[in-house]
């Protein structure tokens, strides 16, 4: 039997009414001659409202009892389906991760999917269960406890079910219609692709397009399953929504595919260094090991044997930075005169494959920006990204110029 994996996002299953409808696209499928493993998050708001009652509980919580608790939310979702769609006379079962087992890494809250055995669901199939509802987002530990996959988990749940059975293709439903240039809801002119490569959705969804989690990406990319972003709240069609998929599935390559923001950045910048060998690894060891996330880093020209060393991080994250920095000065590991922290800039990125093979789009990126009278702070690039830094009022009129110049409103 073919099979298809179908996920169900928190908005698509938000009520009864809902996983009714979400139900009955799981039905056309099953009608259609498919075995099908559905994927539920937790109603809209759920994970939520666990975590809240978490921090409210406990500040510093024990991340075992996290992931006892934040996963709860899916499996009443995962029961709720299984009992409709045996409403409707499909044949249907539901999972939670230990049963399946799903089994992960130990990092509670983090966890990483190790080995999802398929006998048990598959004995399942053989016997004439024709859906198995898979609860999303969690796992089993090696120590025996239930673990989480890190928020949007669910996602990178249903790509590694459909790697590990080998299914037709993973559908993503949720309550946009696609994959979009960039955000509709700052730049009217957004146009929905019908296509994007694995690597442009990996920088697009790293880079802050909360589609997709970017582990989900990843193991798509990894093992070639075909994706597709769609709308459970459009009328079912064959070629709706977007295909995640291989560039050689691809006939026309953009240039630029996308434009990507991330409101929440801060610039820190530390002043006059010493510039010797290893001080990159006396800054960035500390910042790691404190949790930073460190995104762009540049080191300045150095005079005099001192520089300075500017990196970019979430905004959130400030504080530990300037901690960790604080105490390595204090241990003596590294010697500064300030640390200046700028929490007002944003992310600006255009993604594209066809930058590979096109020279000039960081020109052309920058004298938009210039143009429009917008200071770069920083910049990076991959070889099919580029990414700057700048004031984050100027944010939104960036994203809209740079769309308009490069032409995204319009299909390849
Ligand atoms: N319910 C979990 C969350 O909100 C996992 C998911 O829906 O992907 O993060
Ligand atoms: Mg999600």
């Amino acid at each position: 039997m073919p099979l298809l994996v179908m996920k169900f996002g928190g908005t698509s299953v938000a009520t009864l009414d809902r996983i009714r409808r979400a139900a009955k696209r799981v039905g056309v499928e099953v009608a259609k001659g498919y075995d099908v493993i559905v994927i539920v998050s937790a109603m809209a708001g759920e994970t939520n409202k666990l975590v809240g009652l978490v921090n409210e509980t406990s500040p510093l919580f024990d991340a075992r009892e996290y992931d006892a608790i934040v996963s709860s939310g899916e499996n009443v979702t995962a029961g709720l389906m299984a009992l409709t769609l045996q409403e409707m006379d499909v044949p249907a079962r539901s999972w939670q991760g230990w049963q399946v087992p799903l089994k992960t890494t130990n990092a509670h809250a983090a966890a990483r999917i190790v080995e999802i055995p398929t006998d048990n669901i598959s004995a399942k199939f053989a016997e004439g269960m024709q859906v198995a509802v898979v609860a999303g987002f969690q796992g089993i530990g090696p120590d025996g406890r239930v673990t989480t996959l890190g928020r949007g988990g669910s996602d990178t749940t249903a790509v590694a079910f459909a790697a590990a059975f080998g299914a037709e293709r993973c559908d993503i439903y949720t309550d946009v219609d696609g994959v979009y240039t960039t955000d509709p809801r700052i730049c009217e002119k957004a146009r929905k692709l019908d296509k994007i490569a694995f690597e442009e959705m990996l920088e697009l969804a790293s880079l802050g397009a909360k589609v997709l989690q970017t582990r989900s990406v990843e193991l798509a990319m990894r093992y070639n399953v075909k994706l597709r972003v769609l709308s459970s709240f459009e009328e079912m069609d064959d070629a709706a929504g977007t295909l995640v998929c291989d560039e050689d599935e691809i006939m026309e390559l953009n240039v630029v595919s996308g434009v990507a923001y991330s409101r929440d950045e801060a610039k820190m910048t530390l002043i006059s260094v010493a510039d010797r060998p290893g001080i990159a690894a006396a800054i960035f060891g500390p910042l790691s090991e404190a949790g930073v996330n460190v995104d762009m880093i540049v080191q300045n020209i150095s005079e005099e044997g001192r520089t300075d060393m500017t990196f970019s991080c979430p905004t959130d994250q400030v504080k530990r930075a300037e901690k960790a920095m604080a105490d390595a000065k204090a241990a003596g590991a590294i010697n500064f005169h300030d640390i200046v922290a700028d929490t007002g800039v944003a992310k600006v990125s255009v993604v594209g494959i066809g930058m590979r093979s096109h020279a000039g789009v960081a020109a052309k990126m920058f004298k938009v920006l210039s143009d429009e009278g917008i200071n770069i702070k920083v910049i990076t690039t991959s070889e099919i990204k580029i990414s700057v830094l700048i004031d984050r009022k100027y944010m939104e009129l960036a994203v809209q110029a740079l769309h308009d110049a490069f032409e995204l409103e319009k299909a390849a």
